[in-house]
């Protein structure tokens, strides 16, 4: 995708000549010829990089780029200053706010191209480890076997969903699922034909819940799923559906391999300010080792 620029000149002279000079060069690029037609098209142009002149009518160029800074959605615009003025203070008060360059002019245009593709090349390289850091975040996020969520989020996300009913006086409930007799599936077909189970069920979750609803792996042959704005009753009807249909139909490993697999659920429902992450999932595990006391394949509440 081409790059784009936006000059901000008050001469249309030399506004032109960049415009040209910068278009033949192939990037995409506009022109404003005030600080605050410069400031209202750095928002809507959205540009890699701007190439400004210190003194303009209006608002000066320290001026917008102080307000670029400040503003979440142009502050990663790179900075060129143009300008006739060889003042140190100028220089060093325009670095201090973050430009990438100052030009002193009358410009040398090939060396203000040489100046700006190399801005230009440090934005790309910056916007590319933010790229990775993102997907690293999120993957962190994850767990590796299942794709679903992990246990970090999950605490994350009760953290958010408490505060969201302490704050409005709404509800919410967690379930929490463990396959039943898991070691056995191991033991019998190996870990690998395990894993494939572990991500069969996940999948099955994920497919059944709202939107809303966040699945987590708990950790090893156990999930967690947090229903938000559920009471208990709601929240046991979903943990009916959940539990019917995890049992309805063996997975399917291969033709002749089909392995039944059931689990037992235990569920939770805020109570009140009192309440915390901690004492949710006690709740909710004390009501899932009923549910194993009492057979295994059915729903406790606590
Ligand atoms: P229960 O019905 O009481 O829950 O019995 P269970 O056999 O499911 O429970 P137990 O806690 O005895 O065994 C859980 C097993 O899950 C033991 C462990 O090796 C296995 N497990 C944990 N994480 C993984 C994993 O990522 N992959 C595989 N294949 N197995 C796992
Ligand atoms: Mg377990
Ligand atoms: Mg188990």
């Amino acid at each position: 995708m081409r790059q784009k620029i936006l000059i901000i000149n008050d001469s249309s002279l030399e506004g032109r000549i960049m415009l040209d000079l910068l278009s033949c060069q192939g990037y995409h690029v506009n022109v404003a010829r005030n600080g605050h037609e410069g400031l209202s098209m750095a928002r809507s142009f959205d540009p890699d990089l701007i190439i400004c002149d210190l003194v303009l009518p209006g608002l000066s160029g320290l001026e917008l780029v102080n307000q670029l800074k400040e503003d979440l959605s142009t502050k990663k615009i790179e900075i060129i200053f143009a300008s006739g003025s060889n003042n140190k203070e100028d220089k060093i008060e325009a670095f201090k706010l973050g430009a990438f360059d100052y030009l002193l002019k009358p410009l040398d245009y090939d060396e203000m191209l040489m100046r700006l593709e190399l801005a230009l090349r440090y934005k790309r390289s910056i916007d590319k480890l933010k790229r990775r850091e993102t997907i690293i975040r999120a993957d962190s996020l994850r767990d590796f076997l299942t794709g679903l969520y992990n246990r970090q989020y999950l605490d994350q996300k009760m953290t958010e969903e408490l505060a969201r009913v302490k704050r409005y006086g709404n509800t919410f409930s967690i379930l929490l699922l463990d396959i039943d007799f898991f070691k056995q599936i191991n033991d019998t077909h190996g870990h690998l034909i395990g894993d494939k189970i572990l991500i069969h069920v996940a999948g099955r979750l994920q497919l059944k819940v709202r939107s809303i609803d966040t699945v987590c792996r708990f950790g090893g042959e156990e999930f967690c799923v947090i229903a938000p704005e559920t009471d208990i009753t709601g929240a046991s009807h979903l943990a009916e559906k959940l539990r019917k249909i995890l049992g309805q139909e063996p997975v399917a490993i291969s033709k002749e391999l089909m392995i039944p697999v059931t689990a037992s659920f235990g569920i939770a429902e805020y109570k009140g300010v009192d309440d915390t992450i901690q004492s949710l999932l006690e709740r909710a595990d004390r009501a899932l080792y009923n549910a194993k006391k009492k057979g295994r394949n059915r729903v406790e509440i606590n």
